[in-house]
């Protein structure tokens, strides 16, 4: 089956699978080569990984990137021009209370249906599509069902798995974290795939992360879908659940983040934020300011750039200093 790649929770993972195609969540394996390379001249380090992986082959027909950064759209720029992996620009408006912003993801959607069937795949009667959608709106929720029994690793690997294709991603085997860990929650940006190494160290140095919200984690997931609504127009159905509800920094306004934060921190009794960020993302950068402000919670600043995000012994030092505090 053919494959197409993306990088963007704003990417439905329901349209590219509709499309007979088989979605795949774009993971940079770890920091290096291009990473590094784009971290030394002041570039995100993710975004140059994803450059990385499209120049070195990435086992798919096409990648969509979407419009959230300046640097993606330049990551997206480069791929393209060096003709390596045809490349689709998804326009993500930042400013989305409008019916102009919505209409106009709506219209991405289509303009990215018809990219699909350039690259093998077909157009999906509204049928097919509503069958997609519950089925992962099905797996979703399970997820979320069965957190409190999964450590965070699981979580975030099992959420990734989601974001592909659903017959290969079997449920997790609980293996909940020690109940005594210290609540926290981790908020922020993409991790690469080395990087899932984190929750890891930090479940070692005392924490329990009750709330990912990564851009991989519980935070970019898409609403639930309203079965009604999926009857009446599958695909505005599908916009909305992920235009109008997945709170991110790079969105205006982006009173939704703090919003969905409110409710979710108190909800799991969040006692500490690990704010994890790449250094040259200003998006980040820029909210964790706006954080620091809004929560009375202790928040740690956990700055990656390419040569440290998969350094797991200087990551523990961080955490076992900020878990004292916390204790
Ligand atoms: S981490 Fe920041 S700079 Fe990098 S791709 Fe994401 S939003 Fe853009």
């Amino acid at each position: 089956m053919t494959a197409i790649a993306y990088a963007s929770p704003f990417v439905p993972v329901e349209w590219i699978a509709a499309h007979g195609l088989r979605p795949l969540w774009l993971r940079p394996p770890a920091a290096g080569g291009g990473a590094e390379f784009a971290a030394a001249r002041g570039v995100c380090p993710y975004a140059g990984a994803v450059v990385d992986a499209a120049e070195t082959g990435i086992d798919a027909s096409a990648l969509v990137l979407t419009t959230i950064c300046d640097q993606m759209r330049f990551a997206s720029a480069l791929i393209e021009s060096s003709g390596r992996c045809p490349v689709f620009l998804l326009n993500v408006p930042s400013t989305w209370q409008t019916g102009e912003a919505r209409s106009l993801y709506l219209a991405e959607l289509c303009r990215l249906g018809r990219f699909f069937e350039k690259h093998g795949g077909k157009p999906p009667n509204g049928a097919e599509l509503a069958r997609v959608m519950l089925a992962y709106d099905r797996a979703r929720s399970a997820l979320l069902s069965a957190q409190s029994t999964l450590s965070a690793r699981q979580f975030a690997e099992t959420a990734a798995k989601y974001r592909g294709p659903l017959e290969t991603a079997s449920p997790p085997k609980p293996d909940a974290p020690p109940a005594d860990g210290i609540p926290l929650a981790v908020l922020g940006g993409p991790l690469l795939e080395a990087d899932y190494e984190f929750f890891d160290v930090l479940q070692r140095a005392g924490g329990r992360v009750v709330l990912d919200a990564t851009e991989g984690g519980e935070r970019t997931m898409p609403r639930g879908f309203d079965p009604r609504k999926i009857d009446a127009d599958p695909l505005r159905a599908l916009a909305d659940a992920y235009f109008n509800a997945i709170p991110d920094a790079f969105r205006r306004p982006n009173a939704a983040l703090y919003e969905w934060l409110g409710r979710e921190l108190a909800a799991r009794h969040v006692r500490g934020i690990v704010f994890r960020r790449y250094v040259w993302c200003d998006l980040w950068h820029a909210e964790l300011q706006r954080l620091k402000r809004w929560t009375a919670l202790p928040v740690l600043d956990l700055d990656a750039g390419a040569d440290d995000v998969a350094a797991p012994n200087r990551m523990q030092g961080r955490f076992e200093a900020f878990l004292e505090m916390l204790a």
